[in-house]
């Protein structure tokens, strides 16, 4: 079983890591902070993110910026993780569905700040290995399957928020069907350099969105890998 470098040491340090927070903490849009939940920056500062990449990369993992986790994927720039969960924990939410597990990073900072959170992926070394990471951070209150996401996971629903992580062309309706009523959706959508990052709250008369900013994410693709 592999081990992990928990605490790490100079540019994976805890010191490194709280310096990727001042700089989130100090961002500005328009004279704004742009990241000023407290909760969300705590979450950062407790999750070691140079766990979530290939150890080659560990030493920029406290920088904003993605990364290569492999099987074509990235793992999100840390800004734009902070931005999609500050919109999706407007309000406490218990129960969360995260399509795109990808790393694991954004469902370990969720699990920090949900009661449960369900997490499904495509590609199965990335689920497996974002597994091993929760269980040597001692996460448990996070569940993952090999699934595909436009299902989303409807024993597990109606989910209070849904974060998804990769872009579809369209919201899925069925992800739209597995939000409960006072529930709130966070999703870049549409194609390649055309995404704008919506949120989407379900109220007993509907459903209304709005744009948060241009996106530019992976593709939410359709069934598993194979
Ligand atoms: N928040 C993650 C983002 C990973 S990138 C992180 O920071 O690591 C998006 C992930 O969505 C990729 O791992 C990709 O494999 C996955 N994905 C794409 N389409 C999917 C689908 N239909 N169902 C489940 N996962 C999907």
């Amino acid at each position: 079983m592999k081990s992990y470098d928990l605490d790490g040491i100079g540019m994976t340090s805890a010191r490194s890591r709280a310096r990727l927070v001042e700089e989130l903490a100090k961002k500005e849009k328009a004279g704004k902070p742009m990241i000023f939940d407290q909760g969300v920056l705590s979450a950062f500062a407790t999750v070691p993110r140079h766990i979530f990449v290939e150890e080659a990369m560990a030493h920029l993992a406290y920088q904003d910026r993605a990364l290569p986790i492999g099987h074509g994927q990235t793992i999100s720039q840390p800004v734009t993780v902070a931005i999609m969960m500050q919109e999706l924990l407007d309000v406490p939410r218990a129960c969360v569905l995260e399509v795109g597990t990808g790393s694991g990073f954004q469902t370990a900072l969720l699990a920090q700040l949900c009661d449960q959170v369900f997490t499904v992926e495509r590609v199965r070394p990335l689920l497996d290995q974002a597994r091993r990471r929760f269980e040597a951070l001692k996460i448990r209150n996070v569940s993952a399957k090999l699934g595909d996401g436009y299902q989303g996971w409807p024993e597990k629903g109606p989910f209070s928020g849904i974060l998804v992580t990769a872009a579809p062309r369209a919201v899925p309706q069925v992800l739209l069907e597995q939000l409960d009523v006072g529930g709130r959706m966070v999703v870049p959508v549409g194609g390649d350099g055309n995404q704008r990052l919506k949120v989407i709250d379900r109220s007993d008369q509907g459903y209304g969105e709005r744009v948060v900013e241009g996106a530019r994410f992976v593709p939410l693709v359709k069934g598993l890998r194979t």
